[in-house]
């Protein structure tokens, strides 16, 4: 943070700079233009044929010169900011640690692994609706990706473009061809389309077809009662405008935007797909890690400790990303007191006390293990791998 604030300094100082010289040279270029204006005007009262007389003569001398001069500070001033701009590249590099590859796995993205990514890198692509360069990726980096893979994710971005225009109908016709899954997940993606387009009919004036309309909610009556009471009343208002009655906030173009991320959001869970990018998921989790990973680098080459990171799955540190980052629940054996993995898995005991793996083979005794926690005793083999998702 300071890196950053410190950098940001250095840009205050340019853009102050910067606006000086910018007000600077428009005044004098504003005052050349007008000079130069004056001198062509007496200039234009001068006979073609006639000589310039001394005054004309001494007049452009004095404007020239002062063009020249003009020019020349401006000059000045333009190089002046160069220097500035390249004490921001300075500042950029003092502040932050360029080098990042202490922390990062030789060979990480080799063979196989490389694919991998490729295969990320598209699919991400594809999630952003940018189709036409996930296509050439495919072709140069010869991958596989069928077309069961690609077809949500056109679909989706196709849904969402039109649903970002204003034009419900392909999120409708998708939800209602979907209706019992996203009741079953109790989603409202349906309920909300409707009323969104209800209330496009009654905002454009279209009574009628909107009154026709609301037999839509029928079937949404029984979940979203309220809701539908409301829309019901807004027929009342649709002569004198619902912006004009206590409805008006239903109008609100906020909903425009509510409904992409509902739509995104259901449309991802009903088909399997994480709502965020997995690659941006990674990326942005690696940048708030990566501070605290180059810090403790640092300290380890300092002490000379270097030895202790050398698991290649496991941090030397505890990096809390926060918790819209945390997908699964964690557990930390109470007697080892270290968070189990997939080599060390948490196993429940008879009595329902749960300790790691590696913990229940060190407490066992010949053929017996007895509970740290309470006094019963068992066989290990009694104990039950559990797994928490
Ligand atoms: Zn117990």
């Amino acid at each position: 943070m300071d890196a950053c604030l410190s950098v940001e300094r250095e840009l205050e100082r340019l853009s102050q700079k910067y606006n000086n010289i910018k007000e600077h040279s428009d005044t004098s270029l504003e005052e050349l233009t007008s000079q130069i204006s004056n001198v062509q005007e007496e200039l234009s009262k001068v006979n073609k044929d006639d000589e310039l007389s001394p005054l004309h003569l001494h007049l452009l001398n004095q404007s020239s010169r002062k063009i020249k001069d003009t020019v020349s500070k401006l000059a000045t001033e333009h190089k002046e900011l160069h220097g500035g701009i390249s004490k921001i590249g300075k500042a950029v590099d003092r502040n932050f640690v360029i080098d990042n590859t202490t922390c990062s796995q030789p060979g990480v993205f080799d063979g196989e692994n490389a694919s991998l990514l490729n295969e990320v890198l598209c699919e991400h692509l594809l999630r952003q609706g940018r189709l036409d360069i996930a296509e050439e990726l495919i072709k140069e980096a010869n991958l596989q990706i069928d077309d069961s893979r690609r077809e949500p994710f056109t679909e989706l971005n196709r849904i969402l473009e039109a649903c970002r225009e204003r034009n419900l109908d392909p999120a409708l016709q998708w939800a209602q061809s979907r209706h019992l899954e996203l009741k079953l997940r109790g989603s409202s993606l349906e309920f909300r389309l409707h009323k969104l387009k209800f209330l496009d009919l009654l905002k454009e004036g279209r009574h009628k077809e909107a009154l026709e309309y609301s037999k839509q909610f029928a079937s949404f009556a029984s979940d979203h009662t309220k809701d539908v009471q409301q829309l019901m009343a807004c027929l009342l208002y649709s002569h004198k405008g619902i912006e004009n009655s206590p409805y008006a906030s239903l109008l609100d173009p906020v909903h425009w935007l509510d409904i992409c991320d509902v739509f995104a959001r259901d449309a991802c869970a009903l088909l399997g797909l994480s709502l965020e990018s997995p690659l941006q998921v990674c990326i942005t989790a690696g940048s708030v890690a990566l501070p605290s990973l180059l810090q403790i680098r640092q300290v380890m080459q300092q002490r000379q400790v270097t030895g202790v990171w050398t698991s290649k799955d496991e941090l030397p540190v505890e990096v809390d990303l926060g918790p819209q980052y945390r997908y699964h629940s964690l557990f930390a054996c109470p007697i080892l007191r270290q968070q189990c993995t997939d080599a060390n898995p948490p196993v429940r005991l008879s009595c329902g006390h749960v300790i790691s793996r590696d913990a229940l083979n060190k407490l066992t005794n010949g053929n017996k293990v007895k509970c740290p926690y309470c006094p019963l005793e068992m066989t290990p083999g009694d104990a039950r791998q559990i797994n928490f998702y």
